[in-house]
């Protein structure tokens, strides 16, 4: 039910794909990829005995391609994509005085929140698909054309932190011409399962890497699973694409915490950006609310459903509301950004190869096609 659905913690009815995922990885005829997100790799270890806040990027890795999946791609890549995408229309809504705010759209449950209960303010979420359907129909075009593969035989796995990314999946809007951005999501602690149903040993798996095309990712992406990591990631690549200038500082602290709305300013060449950042239903009602009363000055504003973001997603290991995992989980992804020898979404050299080769440019016609939604007003619940 739509109820569901909205319910960023998805304890009322998780539906687990996994029985599909295993038949479509026993069937030959499928060619079957998978993607990780970025709040994963810092929890997933819980489930194995590790500390909260151990990076697991290869083992994770290691272990999909023991489960036999073809190709194992990075939703970090299509975070760095999404960001492009997404500081393009910021400074294109800016500079030529369209709807502001711009709001992250890369949470489901909230683009399901507005979608049912503020459908007056649709023009307000960027138009921007999630980074994993990015990806999803990435693999299912420009990677099949790479491979002569036909899309049908393609099967899309997302390993997420959410359980509101399997009913994203299932839109209308992200399910066209036959074909699905993305096939199943699985969540961590639902590959965690997979993984001991394997009678794998995760704690001795080797250090794996992605797979290219769609396996290259900044310091940027990897703060996606953060509450503010978003709006960050974007404010690095925007500065950059206003100002045409190198930007030396790309921490800004300003962003950081979890305090439920956040405000913050960046000055950008002649620009005083105004930032405001929220997570939490509850928190997002009141962005919203200000939103729609003519009383909201941001500029941009992320929204996150869960509280500290994906990291406490509802498809998680339990952290059962122990703030000190969420803040090591955070921890984690801050320093695996500050370990990356790129922080910016517009230097991931796949990405700009994609581009070169496939996309042409940001905000292409074929990149509108292809990497971009669009919302409806939906039943009030
Ligand atoms: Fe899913 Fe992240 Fe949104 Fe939570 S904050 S509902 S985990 S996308």
């Amino acid at each position: 039910g739509q109820c569901v659905s909205v319910c960023p913690t998805g304890a009322l009815a998780e539906t687990n794909d996994s029985p599909k995922v295993w038949r479509a990885l026993n069937n030959p005829d499928k060619h079957v990829i998978v993607q990780v997100a970025p709040a994963v790799r810092a929890a997933i270890g819980e489930e194995f005995g590790y500390e909260p806040g151990t990076i697991l990027t290869g083992k994770v890795v290691s272990g999909l391609k023991r489960l036999g999946f073809d190709q194992i791609f990075d939703t970090n890549f299509g975070a760095d994509l999404t960001i492009i995408e997404e500081a393009t229309e910021l400074v294109d809504r800016i500079q030529n005085n369209k709807t502001l705010p711009m709001l992250t759209s890369c949470c489901p449950a909230w683009v399901q929140f507005i979608e049912h209960q503020f459908p007056e303010l649709l023009d307000v979420p960027s138009s921007c698909k999630s980074p994993h359907e990015m990806v999803g129909i990435l693999a299912k075009t420009y990677y099949a054309k790479e491979k002569n593969l036909d899309p049908k035989d393609i099967v899309m796995v997302s390993i997420m932190p959410c359980t509101a990314k399997k009913a994203e999946a299932a839109r209308e809007e992200l399910n066209k011409d036959g074909i699905s951005d993305v096939d199943y999501v699985l969540t961590t602690r639902e590959l965690a399962r997979m993984f001991k149903e394997a009678s794998i040993d995760f704690k001795k798996l080797p250090e794996g890497e992605f797979d290219q095309l769609l396996g290259e990712s900044t310091g940027a992406a990897a703060i996606f699973g953060t509450t503010g990591g978003v709006i960050e990631a974007a404010t690095r690549t925007a500065y950059e694409m206003i100002t045409g200038k190198e930007l030396k500082e790309v921490t800004f602290e300003q962003f950081r915490g979890l305090e439920g709305i956040r405000e913050a300013k960046v000055q950008i060449g002649d620009l005083e950006l105004n930032i405001g950042i929220a997570h939490g239903l509850g928190n997002a009602r009141k962005i919203l609310e200000d939103i729609r009363d003519g009383k909201s000055h941001f500029h941009a504003i992320e929204i996150m459903a869960c509280p500290g973001g994906c990291i406490g997603g509802g498809g998680q290991p339990y952290h059962h509301g122990h703030t000190d995992i969420l803040l090591k989980r955070q921890q984690a992804l801050y320093d695996l950004d500050k370990s990356m020898p790129r922080r910016k979404s517009h230097e991931n050299e796949m990405v700009l190869k994609l581009y070169k080769d496939f996309l042409e440019k940001p905000g292409s016609h074929i990149a509108h096609e292809l990497l971009h939604t669009s919302y409806s007003a939906k039943e009030r619940i």
